[in-house]
């Protein structure tokens, strides 16, 4: 054994199963399902505590060492390869949900904690935490990427639904940023920074969470039109006319075959909206309705009110599993979504230019959007060793970054930067990355949190 080895394993209370160099674990922290190549940490680590976790921080930077923290691994951008090699930080071992607080909307989690799990400790008490990704990520991987969801367009971001956070710098020392308030105004907000942050600063241990009541009432509108142009300015035009939905999301005619094919659900193929208004039952039907008049001027070819619970759930569970979906049948190929955001009324101009972009350089791919934040994903499957594809994709994402920027918008609503992003934010903020870097040196002066990630150190 190292001495690296040996340090680790004390800081693991012991445990030598907690530091792994076995081939399968190794092999299982190289890469998540993007098309970004896989890279082998030389280590795997499995702290299961706050203390666990600075104690390896502390071994780790006194060797020099790269840590890259790992939640479920399901971030889209190549986050979780250890490019550097090194350390594999496998944080789902803190896994308990210290505090389920009814009284004041809130819970205190571990960062292992997976939203599943929140969801089964907070519902108990008639309580729901929003953000919901299409993976059963960790909470400490949603804040670390400021994940979004179907519902961001009710109750916001990751960062809008962490209240505080306890985490620990490369060296090892352990710091809380917020508190258990529902606001606060004491200083920088070293909160909202460390969320999205990437495990690029600081690794999160624990997370004080928004937790909101869920509703009395829900009910779900799916609406299908010829063109996908007609479905993205009724979503413009319900966002406007602040249509109070909780969730409202696109599938293009593409998008919906996929669904129907692999899920059957059934959908008449075409673009389709899906909504969904939740509160008390009257509001409700007076939002869906005006959604339904907007969608009818737009020539709607079938609107459907879901109003069955099962039925619902349904619905939303295909939307969750599309992509899933659209992976198996593409066996051997790998995943890379755009994930461009825009003005909610340059939405009709993006998708537009999607499309024609995707014909020009001969691609096809679905086009699927959580439309009510301006947020667009399309969705390709491409071989990594075709070298050919892989250039028209880059070119694609390229072209889309760009068209994004011209909107007024963001190289990434939602899946953050990761490795694939670095150059889309250099070209987003040039004249934030002195700044960058600097926030980078203060937090992380050896330069070993997540190496190559978010930015790079030097032009
Ligand atoms: C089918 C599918 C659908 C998806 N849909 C969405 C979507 O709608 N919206 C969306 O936002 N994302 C989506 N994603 C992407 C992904 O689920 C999110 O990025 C999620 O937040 C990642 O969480 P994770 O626990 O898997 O983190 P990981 O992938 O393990 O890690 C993500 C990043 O966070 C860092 N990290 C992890 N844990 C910590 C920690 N405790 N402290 C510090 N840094 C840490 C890692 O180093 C890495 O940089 C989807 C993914 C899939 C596979």
């Amino acid at each position: 054994m190292t001495d690296l080895q040996a340090g680790l394993v004390a800081a693991v209370s012991g445990d030598q199963r907690r530091v792994s160099d076995g081939e399968s674990d190794r092999a299982l922290h190289a890469a998540d399902s993007s098309v970004h190549r896989p890279v082998r940490p030389e280590l795997v680590v499995s702290p299961s505590s706050t203390g666990e976790v600075s104690a390896v921080l502390a071994v780790a930077h006194a060797h020099g060492v790269p840590v890259t923290p790992f939640g479920a691994g399901s971030s889209l951008e190549g986050h979780v390869i250890p490019v550097a090699g090194g350390i594999s930080l496998d944080l789902r071992g803190l896994d308990r949900v210290a505090r389920v607080a009814p009284d004041d909307l809130t819970a205190v989690v571990g960062a292992g904690v997976t939203r599943s799990a929140l969801a089964a400790a907070a519902g108990p008490h008639g309580l729901f935490f929003p953000v919901d990704p299409g993976a059963d990520a960790t909470l400490g991987g949603m804040a670390a990427t400021n994940a979004a969801g179907t519902t961001t367009i009710r109750y916001g971001k990751m960062r809008a639904n962490v209240l505080a956070l306890e985490a620990v710098l490369p060296g090892g020392s352990v710091i809380r940023t917020g508190s258990q308030a529902p606001k606060t105004s004491a200083g920088y907000d070293l909160t909202g920074l460390l969320v999205g942050s990437e495990g690029t600063l600081a690794v999160i241990t624990e997370l004080t969470l928004r937790l909101h009541g869920i509703p009395e009432h829900a009910a779900a509108l799916r609406a299908s039109f010829p063109t996908v142009e007609a479905a993205c300015r009724v979503a413009v035009a319900a966002v406007g006319a602040g249509v109070a939905v909780t969730r409202l999301e696109l599938l293009d005619h593409a998008a919906v075959e996929a669904l129907n094919d692999h899920l059957g659900t059934g959908l008449p193929v075409g673009a389709c909206l899906l909504a969904e208004a939740a509160g008390a039952a009257g509001a409700v039907g007076a939002d869906l309705g005006l959604l339904r008049q907007l969608a009818a001027e737009e020539g709607a070819v079938e609107i459907v009110d879901e109003r069955d619970p099962d039925a619902r759930a349904r619905l939303w569970q295909a939307r969750h599993d599309v992509t899933y979906a659209m992976a198996a049948s593409a066996p051997g190929r790998k995943e890379w979504s755009t994930d461009t955001c825009v003005p909610v009324s340059e939405l009709p101009g993006a998708v537009a230019f999607a499309r024609a972009e995707l014909e020009r350089l001969g691609l096809r791919a679905p086009i699927l959007g959580h439309v009510g934040d301006g947020n667009v994903h399309v969705a390709l499957f491409v071989d990594p060793d075709d070298a050919d594809e892989v250039g028209r994709v880059a070119e694609l994402v390229d072209r889309l970054v760009g068209d994004a920027l011209a909107r007024g918008g963001t190289c990434t609503g939602e899946h953050g930067i990761g490795l694939g992003k670095v150059a889309a934010l250099e070209r987003e903020h040039p004249d934030l990355l002195p700044l960058y870097r600097g926030l980078k040196h203060l937090f992380d002066p050896r330069g070993i949190l997540n190496p190559g990630k978010v930015i790079r150190l030097a032009d």
